[in-house]
């Protein structure tokens, strides 16, 4: 008895029906791993913000550069004007 196939949407790769994910490209056939790359992105944030305040604190700078705090004193002053 031959295995069912199918194929990767994304880039046409046969796979076994009982696979969830492509091998070659690793899309998803099941289309439930969208919540999880969100979080991906949430967690990815999350670490950069952290590795920024701990190298500015290790320079022993403002956590914001004080350009960046007039960029957005400006941008909320244009607002509020
Ligand atoms: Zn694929």
């Amino acid at each position: 008895m031959a295995k069912q196939k199918k194929f990767c949407p994304r880039c046409g790769k046969s796979a076994d029906s009982g696979d969830s994910y492509c091998i070659k490209c690793g899309h998803s056939f099941t289309g439930r791993r969208k919540s999880s790359s969100s979080k991906t992105i949430i967690i990815a944030l999350i670490v950069i913000l952290v590795l920024w305040i701990g190298i500015r604190l290790y320079l022993k700078q403002p956590i914001i550069p004080e350009g960046l705090i007039e960029t957005i004193k400006n941008i909320f002053a244009k607002k509020a004007g």
